[in-house]
């Protein structure tokens, strides 16, 4: 006996707005769109929807709260359930379209557009991954890159073939309904027809090229611009470029996700970059000029005399470019001041009479920070 109350995770006095806040929560979760294939989080999914909408109903959630599921059976005409379809018709109440979940309502959109499924023969978008240089993304760059997609066959003008008529299976419905047992009594589930994958229609005479699809795998190069400053994460979509919908379906998009691959001196965090100097402790007492290499090549900086260990110089703008701004990051070296180890004896000898000038101020005590 399934438990509304702990199903949504919250208390018996839960307010409706706690109510919804948990449902959205769990809904946003286990949304099958975000977990595609995936029976466990569909039913755990279809388990919340079914608990919240007994317990957002004042009637519902007095008879259940008094009799349990028992005490439903009535009003849902014998536990018929709930299908899909009703369980979206819900998010447009709860996540309403200025939700703020811009994503979300997009699929939402999608998926709750209409009892009754629409047939929808959108071609796929194609991911790929483009790992970059932070040399390349410091000047932006142009990268040829070799896809293999499906686009329009030729043969047939993406057709698919010649002489359609209606599916014998779902006889032009495009879709399927069953009923099933369930948690919550009899379930109408509804499927897509796999006859004639939801189009209502089927093709008698095929293309032999592309076996009645309207589309075939091509290999393509396409030339991407990366721009100046991306970062590891950050994608951009080329529209069109992704593969062809079948019979005419329109193309989905190219989407380069981009990867930096991790330099061996340079340390990134956004727009600035970070590098480690050791430097010896004559230079660091005497001050003077170093060289110190930049993602955009060697610039020169004068250092005080009596630079300690572990102070940061920043090189203004000589991090990397700002993705929405025309500003560059800095760059930001770490002084470390280099102990000498396997000094030889006439070193030895200078340095043992300099320390004999430090005798008081050998060791400085201070609050641990
Ligand atoms: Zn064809
Ligand atoms: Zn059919």
């Amino acid at each position: 006996m399934a438990d509304y109350y702990n199903i949504l995770g919250v208390d018996r006095n839960a307010s409706q707005d706690e109510l919804k806040r948990a449902y959205r929560k769990i809904a946003l979760k286990y949304h099958p769109d975000k977990n595609p294939g995936d029976k466990v989080a569909e039913e755990k999914f279809k388990e919340a929807a079914q608990a919240y909408s007994v317990l957002s109903d004042s009637d519902k959630k007095a008879k259940y709260d008094q009799f349990g599921e028992d005490g439903l059976k009535g009003g849902f005409g014998g536990g018929a359930g709930m299908d899909m379809n009703d369980i979206f018709s819900h998010f447009s109440d709860i996540f309403g379209n200025s939700s703020g979940f811009g994503n979300f309502s997009d699929i939402f959109g999608r998926r709750s557009s209409g009892r009754g499924r629409q047939y929808n023969n959108s071609g796929s978008d194609l991911r790929i991954r483009m790992k970059l240089t932070l040399e390349e993304i410091n000047s932006g760059v142009k990268k040829k890159v070799n896809i293999k997609h499906m686009v329009n066959c030729d043969s047939c003008n993406g057709e698919g073939g010649s002489n359609t008529r209606t599916c014998p299976h779902c006889h032009g419905t495009g879709e399927v309904r069953e009923r099933v047992s369930s948690l919550f009594g009899q379930m109408i589930n509804v499927q897509t027809c796999s006859t004639c994958q939801g189009e209502g229609k089927v093709i008698k005479n095929k293309c032999r090229k592309c076996n009645g699809d309207g589309r075939i795998m091509k290999k393509d190069q396409i030339e991407i611009n990366v721009p100046a400053g991306v970062a590891s994460g950050h994608y951009i979509t080329i529209n069109g470029k992704g593969n062809k919908g079948i019979r005419g379906g329109m193309s989905g998009n190219l989407l380069v996700m981009f990867e930096e691959i991790p330099h061996h001196l340079f340390v990134r965090n956004d727009s600035d970059i970070y590098l480690t100097a050791k430097i010896s402790w004559p230079l660091a007492v005497l001050g003077g000029k170093i060289k110190i290499p930049t993602i955009s090549g060697n610039v020169s900086t004068e250092l005080k005399p009596g630079i300690q260990s572990g102070k940061y110089l920043r090189l203004k703008n000589k991090g990397l470019p700002n993705l929405n701004h025309r500003t560059n990051g800095d760059q930001i070296v770490k002084i470390q001041v280099k102990t000498p180890t396997n000094i030889k004896s006439d070193e030895k000898k200078l340095i043992s009479d300099l320390d004999k000038m430090y005798s008081n101020t050998k060791v400085e005590i201070s609050k641990y920070k």
